[in-house]
């Protein structure tokens, strides 16, 4: 089956292999259904999936070529390769900067996709499409619809408009209607290796390889939270914190505590603080058994040099000091009391 290079803007798709094969086999067919489930992770890259499936299939570029392809033998087709989408035709250029009248995207109003949002599409597709070849409703968090909105679309699907194809995206296919799952084709993109997100950072985003490994660590295999923790300077404010943390065994009770009310004056970046302290207190205790195994791995030569100046008895009662405190957090406990004891514990005080 013809393979085909991807453009820059989707290079974090390079290993959605099951996806790529697909929208290949339909390229050659011809053939493609009219509805698709795209589920994975949040930030993977389902809705830019879903927009590369629109700009291969209406790629002038790629048309001409699969037009050779079909016309030629088994052989020879198995061997060609696709070279788009191009990213200069008329329609590429178009959605890539997502102006495209036939590329409908939905994304939730607030925290849902209503009712009103769905019938709005209904009569956009109730219209022939405007220019292109194969037209593309993508409806972004899918399982974020009211059942009212899930009804409404189910309509659709079971009636599918000319020349339409419907791409849904949603964390998880049990999040939505079974009516509605079961009338699509379900793709399901898995979360990028570690590896592959560090590289595709350094490239992208211009980061160092210390950062480029430490964000895609932390990332879960999410090229959309990597980026974001990247433009959050998270790599800078993890190591503010490290520091001001390793300090607090040598401040005046007062200090520690001072630390404690600027924390709980973050209470959105106040899990992840927290998860940095834990990542850290566990990197310093598995260094001395299986030093392979750290997270921070760029921090690796200040682990080495801390990791002996704590007992693995402290550190473990830390970590649980730590681990109570995002509990008690999350069930609403008051903040700046939890993180004052938290941070009484961690001075020995
Ligand atoms: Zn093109």
């Amino acid at each position: 089956m013809p393979d085909f290079k991807l453009h820059p803007e989707y290079k974090h798709l390079k290993n959605q292999r099951k996806l790529l094969s697909y929208i290949a086999a339909f390229l050659v067919k011809g053939a493609i259904p009219h509805a698709f489930l795209f589920t994975g992770i949040k930030g993977v890259g389902k809705q830019s999936a879903a927009q590369l499936f629109s700009m291969v299939c209406n790629c002038a570029e790629v048309a001409s070529q699969v037009s050779i392809i079909r016309k030629s033998s088994y052989q020879a087709a198995f061997r060609e390769e696709i070279t788009g989408p191009c990213g200069q035709c008329r329609s590429c250029r178009k959605i890539l900067k997502g102006i495209h009248p036939d590329v409908i995207l939905t994304i939730p109003t607030g925290s849902f996709i209503k009712i009103g949002q769905i019938r709005t599409l209904c009569r956009k597709l109730a219209l022939k499409p405007y220019e292109s070849k194969f037209r593309f409703a993508i409806l972004s968090e899918a399982d974020s619809m009211n059942p009212e909105a899930g009804n409404a679309l189910l309509k659709m699907l079971e009636e599918p408009p000319d020349r339409t194809i419907l791409i849904l995206t949603a964390e998880q296919a049990s999040d939505l209607l079974p009516t509605v799952v079961s009338r699509c084709l379900h793709i399901r993109l898995n979360p990028i290796p570690e590896k592959d997100l560090a590289v595709l950072l350094k490239e992208a985003h211009g980061m160092d390889n210390g950062e480029a490994t430490a964000i895609a660590r932390i990332s879960g295999g999410s090229f959309s939270k990597a980026v974001s923790l990247h433009k959050q300077d998270w790599i800078n404010r993890r190591d503010r914190l490290i520091r001001e943390f390793e300090s607090l065994s040598s401040k005046p009770t007062g200090m520690a505590i001072s630390l404690a009310e600027k924390l709980s004056g973050k209470k959105e970046l106040l899990p992840d603080c927290l998860d940095i302290f834990m990542t850290w207190l566990r990197d310093l205790l598995v260094y001395r058994y299986s030093p392979g195994i750290i997270i921070y791995r760029d921090l690796k030569d200040k682990i080495q040099r801390e990791h002996g100046k704590l007992n693995a008895e402290t550190l473990i009662a830390r970590i649980e000091a730590v681990q109570e405190a995002l509990k008690r957090i999350e069930s609403n406990a008051n903040v700046r009391l939890t993180l004052e004891i938290m941070i009484l514990q961690m001075t020995g005080t």
